[in-house]
């Protein structure tokens, strides 16, 4: 008996292993934007918030007390992962910055070549792309679907959105009321002001492009204000004052981002390249490690999670039947339900800002 585990242990074991598995389903605090098809255009509007600090309260922190154990440099968690042999490995080079030998392996294969579909078909079976998670904040606007208005979810950003945001970081440029604001410098200040961002989704070559999205300049604004007889309180200046409540209500259910990803496995990786290497080599003992990857059990559940990624982003994946057919439904929902609006939506941010600027006065009125 004295080397059976204790009920401590045990629960210790059947915690971390619930963990992981959890790890592999879908996240319902993960805002992922639906796939469009054809014409349908799909906007998002939300506020990216700022990083969180360590001992700052959160979600998701695995800390007893919920605060976080560790702040971030950025208001970003970069990450990324290959998906071999229906496996998902988390990269070291995308979450670190450290050496991958997956990754390595991949930029020598297409160094090698100057065959593009060669090249493309290496990269996407080997390289893993960058990716950039967030926690938003979705605006009680009515052009937000409205089971995600005034709520805080994260974000696993792709590239396109995310140079969009390190553009205003790098940019001085203020822009004019005459010609056009521009959004410049930090942009997810919760007090001293934030610009709201429109996620704009619409279809090219059969998967969502996120390239139209955009700041709006016009409407920097603290992440929530005071609001008296309907309208938002100004100070001295003539800015808008802060609410200080509701705005650390929103800060408090951001996520502990780190928690949402496993952890890298480099031996595991090495596998892999070993495999690969032995492979086109004609070394006898590939079968033997061969056997050693593809025997890691498949899991249905993180299958499909990374399925619907697939379909939003990397090309060369075929969608199973059945995924197609859920995304063919939800997209014709989108398309009679949300095609109208979308000039709407354009006049709104482009042609009018004072409209848009009652509009989210009032948003901010709802949220309160
Ligand atoms: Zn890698």
């Amino acid at each position: 008996m004295s080397n059976y585990p204790s009920r401590a242990e045990m629960l210790e074991k059947t915690r971390q292993q619930a963990a992981k598995t959890n790890l592999n389903r879908k996240d319902p605090d993960e805002f992922r934007p639906e796939k469009v098809k054809g014409d349908v255009k799909k906007s998002y509007y939300f506020y990216v918030l700022p990083d969180i600090q360590k001992g700052e309260k959160c979600k998701s922190s695995g800390t007893k007390d919920g605060n976080a154990s560790e702040g971030s440099l950025n208001y970003y968690y970069q990450n990324g992962y290959h998906w071999i042999d229906n496996t998902k490995l988390e990269c070291p080079r995308c979450h670190d910055n450290e050496e991958c030998a997956l990754c390595s392996l991949d930029f020598e294969l297409m160094k090698g070549s100057d065959d593009k579909v060669y090249k493309s078909s290496v990269r996407s079976k080997y390289l893993a792309s960058a990716h950039y998670a967030v926690n938003i904040y979705f605006l009680n606007f009515k052009d937000n679907p409205e089971e995600l208005r005034g709520k805080v979810m994260w974000f696993n950003a792709p590239k396109t959105v995310f140079d969009k945001w390190d553009a205003c970081i790098t940019n001085d440029d203020p822009g004019s009321e005459e010609t056009e604001l521009k959004a410049f410098g930090i942009f997810y200040h919760p007090y001293e002001g934030s610009y709201p961002f429109k996620l704009h989704v619409a279809n090219k070559g059969d998967f969502n492009s996120y390239e139209e999205s955009k700041f709006l300049a016009g409407n920097f604004a603290p992440l929530s204000v005071k609001i008296e007889n309907g309208k938002p309180v100004l100070d001295n200046e003539g800015n808008k004052v802060p609410d200080l409540d509701r705005i650390q209500e929103i800060l408090d259910q951001r996520h502990y981002l780190p928690s949402k990803f496993q952890t890298r496995d480099q031996a595991r990786i090495q596998k892999v390249v070993d495999k690969y290497t032995a492979k086109e080599s004609g070394n006898d003992d590939a079968e033997v490690i061969e056997e050693e990857v593809v025997e890691e059990p498949k899991k249905p559940a993180m299958k499909r999670v990374v399925k619907e990624e697939l379909l939003e982003e990397t090309p060369p994946f075929v969608p199973t039947k059945t995924a197609e057919k859920v995304v063919e439904k939800t997209v014709e929902k989108v398309a009679e339900k949300k095609a109208p609006v979308v000039k709407k939506e354009e006049t709104l941010d482009d042609e009018d800002d004072e409209e848009l600027r009652a509009l989210l006065d009032n948003v901010k009125k709802k949220s309160k």
